[in-house]
């Protein structure tokens, strides 16, 4: 793991609190989630739900994540053998890598990527192959010939987030169908990162990958409560794949957590059944955000693109006449008050993503007002 020291998170939330700048670095929301699913994790640790649950899961969870996938996107999955709990979508991720790629193995990864897919092929011993996702017409795509050609000999399988932080892109049918086509061609596994599934805007859609022709067989899906329901912190998070899939990240997730918090099984599970309006709600208040943050931001000299899901802006920094968004991020804090995560640190091409800074905006109204009236004295 050399090469993986503090992440930048880390680095810029100390920044934060060491300057007493706003935080617009880590995406996690400043507002609770729904009432009665936070009531649901206490009465679960008041009547019991105290030791270590079946290790693929509380079987109502499973069954509210089968339920779920089926009523929003028609995909089925037995609760018993193809779906499966994993400690947030991170684990999930982390174990459906080391259970599918072997060292020397390649992944495809869409950079800039999550910072734990990185680390995680690492971890495996695998080696990740970055397709560059770039700005055309306002919204960050990849071009279908750079997919093809990322693919060997050794790939195994294509990490696919979307809707997609920090880019903030929702792929298209069109965009799904070219990653299906390699997928089929070349006999490839598609881990998808479904997280964001419900955090899209205006007329974006989230379609997941295991939808499109011959996908289910192929396709490892990990979503979890966190995003959805505003409790980043319970890292409660499921896989839905087919029974095989489900076993082999089963053999690895065991030796890792083996099991995942009980009460915030049950919990997730009742806000799965329960709680969508709640969501549909947070969707549209994200919405409002989004576009306060961005009319800030322009005011203040940057330029932005509009993100079609997630918690994030992508903000060019040249404009302000600024060309090292890590630069930039290191000395925001003292320069505006404001902490901003620089957007090269999610590319192996760092000069791909050189100019552009990643503002969240999962805040409250006040706290971006604040912010992007900082922002505005770095002109
Ligand atoms: C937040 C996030 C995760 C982590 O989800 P947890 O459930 O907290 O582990 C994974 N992928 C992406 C793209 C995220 O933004």
């Amino acid at each position: 793991m050399q090469g993986f020291g503090e992440t930048i998170f880390a680095e810029m939330s100390a920044l934060a609190v060491r300057t007493g700048a706003i935080n617009l670095g880590q995406g996690f929301p400043d507002e609770e989630g729904p009432e009665a699913v936070l009531d649901a994790a206490v009465e679960a640790i008041r009547t019991g739900a105290n030791q270590y649950p079946p290790g693929p899961g509380l079987p109502r969870l499973r069954e509210a994540v089968s339920a779920q996938r089926l009523a929003r996107y028609g995909l089925s999955y037995d609760p018993a053998t193809e779906v499966f709990v994993t400690v947030g979508a991170t684990e999930g991720i982390a174990a459906s890598v080391l259970a599918l790629a072997g060292p020397g193995d390649e992944v495809i990864v869409f950079e800039p990527y999550y910072d734990s897919y990185a680390a995680v092929i690492a971890l495996a011993g695998a080696v990740r192959r970055p397709v560059t996702l770039r700005p055309v017409e306002g919204r960050f795509t990849f071009d279908p010939d750079e997919l093809r050609a990322a693919v060997g000999p050794r790939t195994k399988a294509i990490l696919v987030n979307s809707p997609h932080n920090p880019a903030g892109t929702v792929f298209t049918r069109a965009e799904l169908e070219a990653i299906a086509g390699v997928c089929r061609e070349h006999d490839l596994v598609a881990i998808t990162d479904e997280v964001y599934e419900y955090l899209t805007f205006d007329d974006a859609e989230h379609i997941p990958l295991a939808t499109l022709d011959g996908m289910r067989e192929r396709t490892v899906a990990v979503s979890s409560a966190g995003k959805s329901f505003s409790v980043t912190g319970w890292k409660t998070g499921w896989v839905t794949a087919p029974a095989p899939y489900v076993r082999a990240v089963q053999t690895v997730k065991q030796f890792l957590t083996y099991a995942v918090s009980a009460p915030y099984q049950r919990a997730a599970a009742y806000a799965l059944a329960n709680e969508i309006p709640w969501v549909e709600e947070l969707r549209k208040s994200l919405q409002a955000k989004r576009d306060r943050l961005i009319t800030g931001l322009e005011a203040a000299g940057f330029s932005t693109y509009r993100p079609q899901g997630t918690y994030f802006v992508q903000a060019d920094i040249r404009p302000l006449g600024f060309t090292d968004g890590m630069a930039l991020a290191r000395a925001l804090p003292e320069k505006a008050g404001v902490v901003a995560i620089p957007t090269q640190v999610f590319y192996d091409d760092a000069a791909a993503g050189a100019h552009f800074v990643r503002f969240a905006f999962c805040k409250k109204d006040e706290v971006i007002d604040e912010a992007v009236e900082r922002l505005a004295r770095l002109r």
